[in-house]
């Protein structure tokens, strides 16, 4: 038997190794069954080339608990005496050391690849290696109890391959659980180009007809990965239902997606991957972290933000890259090269994808925007490379149900929505029910009205203005009507100046003193409602940011204005010639609570105080 020294200056690497991964014990089964399909690979690889003359038989790798050791075993290429002295005792082991030695300085590492080998002595006090190459010679056992000490001597093992035996220390008990063990199979192990076997499971047949029916009972292999990772397949041979039934497999329970980007690309990256348009709701959150990254078919993580942009994390799939460099920090990852192509081609082809859609079929493009639309804005706010591409196929819904491009609507709106400084004025509603009556009148001056009810679309107006230049985008109830697109007119009014003013003090009397809202007098047309309370665009959006941003309201007041119509009949006739000074506050103050009704603003006592007021009205 030889006894060795591992060549390192640390006294003992292993307590380290312990308890420097501590959080992510659970990828030293990733790392040992990629080294099994590692070696399973190249088997296979040598037999092809005629390099290796023998049988390849069954090359299932076994994952197997056996009182209190976990045993990984593969029939791959095996190593002879020399090649584990190589290999493990001086190669694997200086990258382990190096490894640590990265990132000595950062708490918090994330389990990527990197340690290899010696990731098992995370989870066990005594590590066994038996193996016998495929080129024949005498199999080899090594064995080491996480001290730097390791033997090595001959062993007997008939067959070629490597088995890796754990001893699972005290403190990793869990390792020997079966659940757990397949839990963990089945998160890092899917999609491997090999059989993955643990155990056996039952499986129940049914057999005969009638009174004779019968359970049947058998046990079969219990593999892991029964399922070919589509994404590594020809996108040609695939049909749409392969591609729905593989993200149900990936999702289930989940609606089928929208649509798909089968990823495929050979340089200067190795990219493969498909990702798939979910249908989305209005909960951006929730749906993040889909996408899974895998590297060569080995699972790595859910958490793909340094690699797609973060728009696209919406998206759900999978990404498969031996290229994106794995064991290192996120920091450097933000500045790898490799990592930014990847970006950019994604967003590229994403950005193709949506474009085709939209050519080939708008009619259908147009059925599924509202979803689409979520990505597609995101992308545009977030991704000046993704706008460029995006103005053209974004579109703009109005409350009629109808799709526009960004210049399409240009076209319509331009004739009648330009105001006085020939800024295009675009009219949106973020509730069309909530603001039917502002609705109704802008509708009257012939204006067109764009839904933009999702939560991204404050952000994207505001971008839009930005990037276009030419327009606003102001909400219907932000001014009366005449005022939505402003023009040089002015509304001849009924009152004259001394019965305005009058008009005035009387809303004055109802209005607290100081602290609120803004009261103007208007000649607006007759139809128009008598009082009217509007929300200025602009310091409406500027409490919507500060409560976006978690300033919350800071107890300000809402702002809005209130505006008298003194052409409509009940101010220009009925009020001013009522002739007690308490009836006409009384009367005001009612129209004033309409107006705020129709703004949804009176709430509990206000609200119950309007209908006491109603009753006495029509009692
Ligand atoms: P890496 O796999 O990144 O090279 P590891 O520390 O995991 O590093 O393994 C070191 C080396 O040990 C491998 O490169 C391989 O040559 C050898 N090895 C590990 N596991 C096996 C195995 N199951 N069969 C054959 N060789 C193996």
């Amino acid at each position: 038997m030889a006894k060795g020294q591992i060549s390192v200056q640390t006294e003992n690497i292993f307590p380290i190794i312990k308890k420097f991964l501590y959080s992510d014990q659970e990828i030293f089964l990733r790392e040992l069954v990629s080294n099994a399909v590692d070696a399973s690979s190249k088997l296979r690889t040598y037999s092809s080339k005629g390099e290796f003359k023998g049988e390849l038989g069954d090359m299932t790798i076994d994952i197997i608990i056996e009182d209190e050791k976990l045993i990984i075993k593969d029939r791959g290429i095996g190593m002879t005496s020399e090649e584990v002295d190589k290999y493990l005792n001086q190669l694997a082991f200086s990258s382990a050391e190096e490894f640590l030695e990265k990132y000595k300085d950062e708490a918090n590492i994330i389990g990527h690849f990197g340690l290899g080998f010696y990731s098992a002595f995370m989870v066990a006090d005594k590590v066994e290696v038996l193996t016998k190459s495929h080129k024949g010679g005498p199999a080899s056992k090594w064995s080491c109890t996480g001290s730097p000490e390791y033997d090595l001597e001959e062993t007997d093992k008939e067959d070629r391959g490597t088995e890796i035996v754990l001893y699972i220390s005290e403190d990793s008990k869990e390792f020997l659980e079966k659940a757990r063990i397949e839990t963990l199979l089945n998160k890092y192990c899917k999609f491997l180009p090999f059989p993955i076997r643990f155990g056996t499971k039952e499986e129940s047949t049914w057999e005969g007809e009638g009174d004779d029916r019968k359970e049947i009972k058998t046990e079969v292999d219990n593999v892991i990965n029964s399922k070919d990772p589509l994404w590594k397949k020809n996108p040609s041979e695939l049909t749409d239902e392969d591609y729905k039934e593989f993200y149900s497999y990936l999702y289930p329970y989940s609606m089928p997606p929208l649509f798909w980007i089968h990823l495929n690309i050979d340089f200067p990256f190795n990219l493969t991957g498909i990702l798939y348009f979910p249908k989305v709701n209005n909960s951006i959150e929730i749906q993040k972290n889909k996408i899974q990254l895998y590297s060569n078919q080995v699972y790595v993580t859910d958490d793909v933000s340094q690699i797609v942009p973060e728009f696209l994390t919406l998206l759900h799939g999978v990404i498969d890259s031996p290229d994106i460099p794995l064991n290192v920090s996120r920091s450097y990852l933000q500045s790898d090269s490799n990592v930014k192509k990847i970006t950019s081609y994604i967003t590229k082809k994403v950005a193709e994808k949506l474009n085709n859609l939209f050519k080939e079929d708008r009619k259908a493009y147009e059925d599924k925007w509202s979803e689409i639309s979520v990505f597609a804005k995101y992308g545009m706010i977030s991704e000046e490379k993704f706008y460029d591409k995006a103005e053209k196929f974004c579109l703009l819904k109005n409350i009629k149900g109808e799709h526009y491009t960004i210049s399409e609507y240009k076209e319509k709106i331009e004739a009648t929505q330009k105001d006085k400084h020939d800024k295009l004025i675009h009219l949106y509603t973020n509730d069309v029910k909530g603001h039917h009556s502002f609705i109704e009148s802008a509708e009257g001056y012939g204006y067109d009205i764009l839904e933009m009810d999702n939560i991204i679309d404050n952000h994207f107006m505001q971008h839009l203005e930005q990037k276009l230049g030419y327009g606003t985008f102001v909400r219907v109830d932000s001014d009366t009507a005449d005022n939505l697109v402003q023009k040089d007119e002015t509304k001849e009014s009924v009152l004259s100046q001394k019965e305005q003013e009058k008009v005035e003090g009387i809303f004055k009397s109802i209005l607290p003193e100081s602290g609120g809202p803004n009261l103007e007098m208007k000649a607006l047309s007759p139809n128009d409602l008598p009082v009217i309370v509007t929300k200025p665009e602009f310091m409406r959006r500027m409490m919507e940011m500060q409560s976006l941003q978690g300033m919350g309201d800071n107890g300000m007041p809402e702002i809005f204005n209130v505006v008298v119509n003194t052409n409509n009949p009940l101010v220009a006739e009925k009020l001013v010639k009522m002739r007690s000074e308490e009836k006409k506050e009384k009367f005001a103050s009612y129209l004033y609570d309409l107006a705020r009704l129709n703004q949804n603003m009176l709430k509990g006592e206000e609200l119950s105080g309007f209908i006491k007021k109603s009753l006495e009205f029509v009692g």
